[in-house]
C-alpha cells in the first residue's frame, strides 16, 4: 500500500482562501473600462504605487497615504529596505528572532549584512540576550515578524512591543516589522502595532511591512511598506532606477478589493476556514506530541514544536520522508550562528492547508518518527 504523503512544507493559503471568481470580475470591469490607463505606464515621482491602491492600503491601517510605499510582494519591500538602510553602512550588521523567516535572511545576506539570531521565547525574543547584544553592538536595523510568526506561530506580546520600541529610541535602531498574518486572528486580542507604539517614542523607528498574499491573493503581488514620512520617498528612487512600478493593473484590481469590500470579507472568510483547523492542530499536537510547541497561537498558519531526538535533523527528515511525511529542514529558519535546543529537531507544521484528519495523522507519523529517533 502506498502512504499518502502529509506536507507539513508549504506555507501558502489553500486555493479556497483566494476568492478568484470575484478577483477575475473585478479584472474584466478594469480592463472594460481602464485598459488605456492600466496598460501605460503608471507615473512616476515621489511615490511609488497606485494613488487609489496607496489611499486603500492607508484607510485599511489608518495612516496617511503618503507614507505608504507599494512593492510587488513583501519580499521586494525587505529586499529594498535591505537595499536601502544597508547602502552605507560598513560591515553591516541585522540581528533577527531566531527562528525566522528564512527567505529574509537570505536577502539580508545578500546585501551584505551579518545576519545574527535572538532566541524566540514563547511571547517575543528574549529581550536580556537582545539588550546584551546591542550594547556590544548596533544593528543597522532588527528584523521581527510580530504577529503569528512564521515559523513558530509566536506572537510578540504587548510588554515586549513597548520594550522593543523603547530600545529602538535608545539604540536608535530600526525595526523592520513584517506582518503578513496579522489579519488572521481567531481568538484573543491584538497587542499594538509596533508602528503605531513608535509614534509615541521620541527618536523610535519603525518600518511596517504588509502584504495582501494572505489576505486576498498572493497572485497580485501586493506589498507595501508603511514608514515615517520620508522613507517612501528614499524607496521610490529605488524602485525608479530598478522596475519603475509594480503593474499598475493589479495594483488597481487590488485597489478596487479593498474600496468595495471584498479583502475584508475576504479576511472573515478565510478566518472562519482557517480557525476549526487551528483548533484541531493545537488538540492533535498537544495530545499527541505533548508539552513540546513553542506556544498556542491565537491566528495565522502556524504551530510549531521542538522535538526531541537524539539522531541528526537529516536522518530524522530522511527515515519521516519514508513514513510519509514532507517537513522542512527546521533549521533552515535559523541564522547561521544559532541553533535549535540541543538534543531537539525544530519544526514547522503549516495547519492552514490540511484538513483535520489529515493533520491529525501528520502528527501521529510524527511521534512514531520521533520515538524512534529518541
Ligand atoms: N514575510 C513573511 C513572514 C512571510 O511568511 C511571507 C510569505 N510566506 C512573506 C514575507 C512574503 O510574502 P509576499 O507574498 O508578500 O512576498
Amino acid at each position: 500500500m502506498t502512504v499518502q504523503t502529509v506536507h507539513f512544507s508549504r506555507g501558502i493559503p489553500p486555493l479556497e482562501a483566494i476568492p478568484s471568481a470575484a478577483i477575475a470580475e473585478h479584472t474584466s470591469a478594469v480592463l472594460a473600462a481602464e485598459s488605456d490607463r492600466v496598460f501605460q505606464y503608471a507615473p512616476i515621482g515621489r511615490h511609488t504605487g497606485d494613488q487609489e491602491l496607496r489611499e486603500q492600503l492607508g484607510k485599511f491601517h489608518s495612516v496617511d497615504p503618503d507614507r505608504v510605499f507599494v512593492t510587488n510582494g513583501s519580499l521586494q519591500a525587505l529586499d529594498l529596505i535591505a537595499a536601502h538602510l544597508l547602502r552605507d553602512a560598513v560591515e553591516p550588521h541585522v540581528l533577527v528572532e531566531a527562528p525566522t523567516y528564512d527567505r529574509a535572511v537570505q536577502i539580508f545576506e545578500r546585501h551584505g549584512a551579518h545576519v545574527s539570531g535572538v532566541p524566540l521565547r514563547h511571547d517575543g525574543v528574549d529581550l536580556n540576550i537582545l539588550r546584551e547584544r546591542l550594547r556590544s553592538r548596533v544593528p543597522a536595523f532588527v528584523y521581527v515578524i510580530p504577529d503569528f510568526q512564521n515559523p513558530s506561530g509566536v506572537t510578540t506580546s504587548e510588554d515586549k512591543r513597548r520594550e522593543l520600541v523603547l530600545l529602538s529610541a535608545e539604540y536608535g535602531f530600526t525595526i523592520l516589522e513584517d506582518i503578513p498574518y496579522r489579519e488572521l486572528r481567531f481568538s484573543g486580542t491584538a497587542p499594538t502595532p509596533l508602528g503605531e507604539l513608535a509614534e509615541a517614542v521620541d527618536g523610535a523607528r519603525v518600518l511596517t511591512i504588509g502584504s495582501l498574499s494572505k489576505v486576498l491573493s498572493p497572485g497580485l503581488r501586493v506589498g507595501y511598506v508603511i514608514g515615517p514620512p520620508g522613507t517612501p520617498h528614499a524607496l521610490a528612487a529605488l524602485a525608479e532606477s530598478t522596475y519603475l512600478s509594480p503593474a499598475p493593473l493589479l495594483q488597481v484590481v487590488a485597489a478596487r478589493a479593498l474600496a468595495n469590500g471584498l479583502a475584508r470579507e475576504n479576511i472573515e472568510r478565510v478566518k472562519q476556514l482557517l480557525h476549526p483547523r487551528h483548533d484541531a492542530a493545537v488538540e492533535a499536537v498537544q495530545q499527541t506530541l505533548g508539552d513540546v510547541h513553542l506556544c498556542v497561537p491565537e491566528g495565522g498558519y502556524y504551530i510549531s514544536v521542538h522535538l526531541p531526538i537524539r539522531s541528526s535533523e537529516e536522518t530524522f527528515l530522511a527515515a519521516a520522508r519514508k513514513d510519509g511525511l514532507a517537513l522542512t529542514r527546521g533549521s533552515a529558519f535559523y541564522p547561521a550562528d544559532c541553533e535549535p535546543p540541543s538534543g531537539t529537531v525544530f519544526l514547522r507544521l503549516p495547519f492552514q492547508a490540511l484538513d483535520f484528519e489529515e493533520f491529525a495523522e501528520g502528527v501521529r507519523r510524527l511521534a512514531t518518527a520521533a520515538e524512534r529517533a529518541a
